[in-house]
């Protein structure tokens, strides 16, 4: 089959069970806690929420999608920023039962995927759903429980409609990689195919959980994934969705993002959605291919499933033009800055072309190369850019998600605090090399990303558990001190934001375990945290952990 089969055989078969087709909204969604559409159920939140559907109770559709917090990790087998979603939606209509059934009878009958090759996962507390899938035949050693932090969706933002999942897992190799390989294991024999997402619960603005007036079902299956899996491909970049752009997968990964971005009218700007473009066309320049070809092939494959892009051609075409001449031109200038330097080509030095006219370093080094310059201590460019990236993130976060968006939800505060903790205990029990390299926190759980080598042992994971939960009984109080951005750098406190900040800024500091250069805001002392729990500590791309945690 395929990818045009596929979106047509999945839209036939929810339309026979009574769906109306959907077209899929656009990019720019409304929703403040996102930059872009992220999933298909984003047009539809009004009616899961009592709004009554124009299209009736049954829906489904092929949504556009754009993901860029993964953009770094582009390139692999599976991270994609554009993509598409198959998804079947019910407002206050079908429940658990039908949902599960339907997806199992798609995969099997119109994708003809192994039963035996589907295992699934549920909410520990869902005993529903679990039951639903035993009378179904599925054998009971290929259903799991998990926790909350896997099987558990929404809300988006601070509150809104959430509820328990099912999801739906492939077997690619059939190969354990040990006693407890099972979906979720970071091995590689798993990928997940299907969300069953059960709207059955409200969450309010303070992190009350009460059953939702109305029920729904949300459910997301991602067109590239199941198609690699159905042409037996090991990577979607080997299916008919990539394979006619011949080209880095880096390259056919950003070319469709600036296709679709530049549809909806963005333009490369320093900020925001128009940042998010810039940044894919940079990256996308780099990698020598002939991006007007590369775009028009992607706008014939895309023009009968969303003929905006075909309207828009010479739009999209002209966006990609202009930037390649205005980074030709910050090449150009970067040039000249480039001949002044004297003498060796330094990590310093390239890092000072690299954020000036954002020169890139393979860049400056073929550069000194040609002039035969020395090069030398360009491990310092590293390290530079690395603190560049963490305060740019951080910024970026801050203004696009993080605590920014509820910074009011007493839970959320609260996680934030104890994300400063958590900060603190890693670097004292793994070292100074231990840094910030990303946070995210709503009012169920906090994410940490930061900078380390290796996967933490379960005793390292017990114990920054422990020097936290120490912390919380100790009752500390946190402190808060304005001082200059220069001075704060000095005393050690940590500083993912300084360029983001102005010459003054806040210290939060937890007695002496903890400083950071913040916005806040934290609870006053840390007895109020009650239990912490870390729930998961896994790999989030080369070089960087990510720890999930909670608070009971
Ligand atoms: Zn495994
Ligand atoms: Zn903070």
């Amino acid at each position: 089959m395929t990818s045009t089969q596929l979106r047509k055989a999945f839209l036939d078969f929810f339309e026979e069970k009574g769906h109306t087709i959907v077209p899929s909204s656009s990019l720019m969604t409304d929703d403040p806690s996102v930059l872009f559409t992220t999933a298909g159920m984003q047009q539809f939140k009004p009616y899961f929420l009592g709004k009554k559907s124009p299209y009736g109770k049954r829906v489904c559709s092929v949504q556009k999608c754009l993901r860029t917090s993964d953009i770094d990790e582009v390139g692999d087998e599976s991270h994609l920023t554009f993509f598409e979603m198959l998804g079947n939606f019910s407002f206050d209509d079908y429940f658990k039962k039908e949902a599960i059934e339907w997806a199992i009878e798609f995969l099997k009958e119109k994708c003809g995927l192994d039963e035996g090759k589907l295992w699934f996962t549920y909410f520990e507390e869902d005993k529903e759903s679990k039951q639903i899938l035993l009378d179904l035949d599925i054998p009971e050693d290929k259903i799991f429980s998990f926790y909350k932090e896997d099987n558990f969706w929404g809300p988006t933002g601070n509150k809104g409609p959430c509820g328990p999942t099912v999801e739906i897992h492939y077997d690619l190799t059939g190969k354990s990689c040990s006693d407890d390989c099972k979906p979720n294991c970071e091995c590689g024999r798993f990928v997940e195919l299907w969300n069953l997402v059960f709207n059955e619960f409200y969450q309010d603005d303070k992190g009350k959980l009460s059953p939702s007036k109305q029920k729904g079902i949300d459910t997301g299956l991602g067109l590239e994934r199941l198609l690699a899996v159905m042409q037996k491909k090991s990577s979607v970049f080997e299916t008919d969705l990539f394979e006619h752009l011949g080209s880095s997968r880096i390259l056919a990964d950003h070319i469709k993002s600036i296709v679709f971005l530049a549809t909806e009218g963005i333009i490369p700007e320093k900020i925001g959605r128009g940042y998010i473009l810039r940044r894919l066309l940079r990256k996308a320049i780099r990698e020598k291919g002939d991006l007007i070809d590369l775009a028009k092939k992607v706008i014939e494959m895309y023009k009968n499933i969303y003929p905006e892009v075909k309207e828009k051609e010479a739009d999209i075409l002209t966006v990609i033009q202009k930037e390649k001449e205005s980074f030709g031109k910050a090449l150009e200038a970067g040039k000249k800055e480039y001949n002044k330097i004297k003498g060796a080509i330094t990590g310093a030095s390239a890092f000072e072309l690299y954020s000036t006219h954002s020169i890139p370093l393979e860049v400056t080094i073929a550069w000194a190369k040609e002039d035969k310059k020395e090069i030398k201590n360009i491990e310092e460019f590293y390290e530079l850019e690395k603190k560049h990236k963490e305060i740019s993130r951080a910024g970026a976060e801050k203004k696009f998600g993080g605590l920014g968006k509820e910074a009011d939800s007493a839970e959320a505060i609260k996680l934030h605090t104890a994300t400063h903790l958590l900060h603190s205990a890693l670097r004292q029990i793994l070292g100074d090399n231990v840094q910030q390299m990303g946070s995210d926190i709503n009012s169920e759980r906090l994410r940490f990303d930061f900078s380390f080598g290796r996967k933490l042992t379960n005793e390292e994971i017990k114990k920054a558990e422990d020097l936290v939960n120490e912390k919380i009984k100790q009752d500390l109080e946190i402190t808060k001190q304005e001082i200059e951005l220069k001075q704060a750098v000095k005393s050690g406190a940590l500083s993912f934001f300084k360029e983001k900040y102005p010459d003054n800024v806040s210290v939060y500091a937890i007695n002496d375990f903890s400083k950071e250069i913040c916005a806040g805001p934290h609870v006053k002392r840390t007895g109020e945290l009650g239990d912490f729990k870390i729930l998961k500590e896994k790999s989030s791309s080369a070089g960087v952990r990510r720890i999930k945690a909670i608070l009971k």
